[in-house]
């Protein structure tokens, strides 16, 4: 603790230091490779559209000490000093034409220079501004770094990292990491995804549970466990020379309670500080709702998420600018197509629509995606951007995740069918689309690394994920699979997050199968997957499905009809939930049909005549390509 701050706030971070102690999550990590000095971000790029750069300076006693550099273009706007002496905040601005380069800043007190920092300001990628994120037209394959595939064995235990790797623990690091996902793009590919949404790889040097990686102590650093900033870029890079695109988890809500600056605050209100532990009520309903009390309110986004999570307080403008900052620094240095916001309620919302505008700023097609677990429309519309029901505020967030098509696909592939059960539930989930700005940026999934396994869900029927799978490819919205389920993994959370994160067989060297290969799959495994394939690398090139608006039919008899209309394509969809066999009357679809005689069927690569009745399977789906 250090003089200069107030006895009040003293008292407040003697608690805070004894409520570490009592949860046992008082940190153990050692000092001895800090760096004298640290600078974040550590680099910036000359030519970005926002001119104000802010420095987080961190050495011994900093603050008090005069900066002095010198560079064409840019100019000290701003020293900011906190109430921790260790801290000292600058703010630069650029010119619109500065050069890129590198300057010394130095710090200087009585003349005598006590540190120096080479800031480089890099040139930017070609084409760097007009990337374009992810859309309809891809389908992201969700997978867990530590439990994917162990391409270096070398890496599974670091110096100076705390949690060593066992196997054997559900809840321990299994010793996945970036080089298991290099050596198997290839697989990803030939499975048809087109993005990659991987959770959270920066550094979370905690003791325990530090494989989920949602709990970070260096928002600039891979954690070595996983590779280096290099190994990450170089994945990017591989990923889309085989046209899949990368999206980043990141996390503005909280960070690893062993994070450096937690351990030496810059500040009281760098987070929220409370006299006892306090958790969040996570009634991110709160938020919208017009009748929440002020308590609820203040618990949801105050409180923790747990005990080596602190909060951010993003009242705060030196944090917001440094989480902000983060965010393009990984953009513009990984070459990112998207990412994935955890915990979109928990910042205060006006900190994540300053981030959305400053994003969209600098790359005006990017795509993020907020996690907003939210099971009504409504309140899930209020996240998205330009929404129609947020009264005056915008997240400025293009995506947010579906989780009311989700429960409603939890039920409607398994249940008898009613007028409002089965199909019937899909349908009145989609009616309601009115209340989104773009539903067809919607994330859609059957399941993530915080849910069911969907085939634990829908009690291992294995048509009835082929059905949810072809529904979930062809209607709007942009699909998320998560790792395994092409080859029906199952696991219930209730037991635990191991059993929904279990290791990707053949991931480890010496594991009993290796599922990557034909050979290492189970004939249902490989049944789901050329199910999953055929209809992947056929979406790659639908514009229908990518960009067409969607028509859908009341379902009747347990049929579910619907079309994916572009300018030139036309896709018609059957979903045949009852266990019947059935002769569909076409009729009824005409004014979606006309003009179309035949049709090509995605999975089985039949041509089949689409007047008058169509013959469909017991429980079955078909993917109709229509043509004139
Ligand atoms: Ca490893």
């Amino acid at each position: 603790m250090n003089k200069s701050i107030k006895p009040k706030s003293l008292i407040l971070k003697a608690l805070f230091l004894l409520f570490l102690i009592i949860t046992g999550s008082v940190f153990t990590v050692s000092a001895q490779n800090e760096p004298a000095l640290r600078v974040e971000p550590p680099f910036w790029w000359a030519g970005m559209k926002h001119s104000k750069l802010q420095l987080l300076v961190y050495g011994k006693n900093i603050s008090g000490t005069s900066v002095d550099f010198s560079y064409q273009g840019i100019a000290l706007r701003e020293t900011t000093s906190v109430s921790n002496p260790d801290y000292l905040f600058l703010t630069l601005e650029m010119a619109p034409d500065v050069k890129p380069g590198s300057f010394d800043i130095r710090f200087i007190r009585n003349r005598k220079t006590e540190f120096t920092y080479r800031y480089e300001l890099r040139a930017r990628r070609e084409g760097s501004a007009s990337r374009q994120g992810f859309t309809a037209s891809d389908v992201i394959y969700l997978l867990m770094p530590d439990r994917f595939a162990n391409g270096d064995p070398s890496n599974d235990n670091m110096p100076g990292m705390l949690e060593q790797a066992n196997r054997s623990n559900p809840s321990g690091r299994h010793g996945g990491d970036i080089a298991g996902i290099k050596n198997h793009l290839g697989y990803l590919s030939d499975l048809g995804i087109t993005a990659l949404w991987i959770n959270p790889l920066l550094e979370n040097n905690n003791p325990a549970y530090s494989y989920h990686g949602y709990a970070i102590t260096d928002f600039y650093r891979i954690d070595p466990r996983f590779g280096t900033n290099q190994d990450y870029l170089d994945l990017v890079e591989q990923a889309h020379s085989k046209g899949i695109k990368v999206i980043k988890d990141m996390i503005f809500n909280h960070c690893g309670i062993n994070h450096w600056f937690i351990r030496n605050l810059p500040m009281e209100n760098w987070i929220h500080q409370h006299p006892e532990f306090t958790r969040s009520n996570f009634r991110a309903e709160c938020i919208s709702d017009p009748y929440a009390s002020e308590a609820d309110r203040t618990k949801m986004l105050t409180g923790w998420f747990d005990n080596h999570m602190p909060d951010f307080d993003q009242r705060n403008p030196l944090i917001t600018e440094y989480l902000i900052q983060n965010s393009i620094w990984w953009i513009e240095y990984a070459g990112l197509d998207g990412i994935r916001l955890d915990t979109q309620p928990y910042p205060y919302k006006e900190m994540i629509a300053e981030w959305g505008i400053r994003v969209a700023g600098e790359y005006p097609d990017f795509t993020i995606v907020g996690e907003a677990w939210l099971n009504k429309e409504g309140m899930l519309s209020y996240y998205q951007k330009d929404s129609p029901l947020s009264r005056g505020y915008n997240s400025h967030l293009p995506s947010v995740t579906d989780f009311p098509l989700y429960g409603a696909m939890q039920q409607a592939f398994t249940e008898k069918e009613g007028w409002s059960e089965g199909m019937a539930r899909l349908y009145y989930v989609l009616a309601q689309d009115f209340l989104f700005s773009d539903p067809y940026r919607n994330l859609i999934f059957l399941d993530n690394h915080d849910l069911n396994r969907y085939y634990n869900t829908i009690r291992k029927d294995k048509e009835a994920l082929k059905r949810a799978l072809a529904f979930m490819l062809t209607t709007r919205g942009i699909p998320q699979i998560y790792y395994g389920t092409e080859l029906l993994m199952d696991g219930e959370e209730h037991k635990g997050h191991g059993e929904i994160r279990r290791d990707f067989p053949g991931g480890w060297a010496g594991d009993p199968v290796n599922a990557f290969t034909r050979e290492g799959r189970t004939p249902e495994q490989n049944e789901v997957f050329d199910y999953m394939q055929k209809i992947l690398q056929w979406r790659k090139n639908s514009k229908a499905v990518a960009n067409g608006r969607l028509t859908h039919f009341i379902p009747e008899n347990g049929i579910y009809v619907y079309f994916r209309t572009a300018d030139e394509e036309s896709v018609m969809v059957i979903v045949n939930n009852s266990k019947e066999e059935r002769m569909l009357e076409t009729e009824r679809f005409r004014e979606a049909l006309a003009g179309y005689q035949q049709a090509h069927e995605v999975i089985t690569s039949k041509t089949i005549d689409v007047n008058g009745r169509i013959k469909v399977g017991a429980e079955s789906a078909m993917i109709l390509e229509l043509k004139k």
